[in-house]
């Protein structure tokens, strides 16, 4: 049984990352943002009160959230394990996890926030029909348009300097305390989230002392 839980900030690729370690080694990957989603698209309860919050433009609560990823650890279909990711927020969350299960490892992908503006400034959307694409990893064939309809490519409303400088301020304020407590417990692998996806994938192993 393996029991990770991945922490990184936005633009480091961690939903990526887990999902490449989950396949190989049959994790369940538990991502916080995927079952919001799952449940707003499938209109639970729960989902009625995320759009709500949504809607307000306000961010789902740590509380909703730990009662999210509780009610998912509970299905115990898990039979190899798991990778958490975006949780535990704060500190309280973070013990409580310690607590409750014998996590093996907190994987912390490390981007340096000027990597994190380059990637993440560089994110482009289809006015059209909302393909995503990067103007460093997924260039446009002809600049500006997408390549599957043509439609205008423009940034994201939230993918502004000033928006994602006060993003990054409040990942480090909530992160921090996280990761401290993380690390006098011994748990966290840092591994550097610049080399391309494959490379970091391999360290992220290495580290962990799974079998490549
Ligand atoms: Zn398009």
């Amino acid at each position: 049984m393996r029991k990770y839980v991945i922490m990184g900030v936005q633009g480091s690729g961690k939903g990526t990352q887990a999902g490449l370690l989950a396949q190989d080694f049959d994790l369940v990957h538990i991502s916080v943002g995927d079952v919001l989603r799952w449940h707003v698209q499938n209109h639970t309860k729960l989902g009625a009160q995320v759009r709500r919050i949504m809607a307000a433009g306000e961010l789902v609560g740590d509380d909703m959230v730990e009662s999210v990823v509780r009610q998912r650890l509970d299905q115990h279909d898990w039979n190899y394990g798991f990778v958490v990711d975006g949780f535990p927020r704060n500190r309280r969350q973070a013990e409580f996890f310690l607590e409750g299960y014998d996590i093996d490892g907190v994987i912390h992908l490390h981007l340096p926030d000027a990597e994190v503006r380059r990637r993440v400034l560089a994110r482009r959307l289809c006015s059209r029909c909302g393909l995503d694409y990067n103007l460093i990893a997924h260039r446009p064939e002809v600049a500006d348009r997408c390549d599957v309809c043509g439609g205008e490519l423009v940034s994201r409303e939230d993918d502004t300097e000033e928006a994602l400088a006060t993003r990054l301020r409040d990942y480090h304020e909530k992160t921090n305390p996280v990761l401290d407590l993380f690390r006098r417990k011994e748990y966290v692998f840092t591994v550097d989230a610049r080399p391309e996806r494959a490379e970091v994938q391999q360290a992220i192993r290495q580290q962990l002392g799974l079998p490549r």
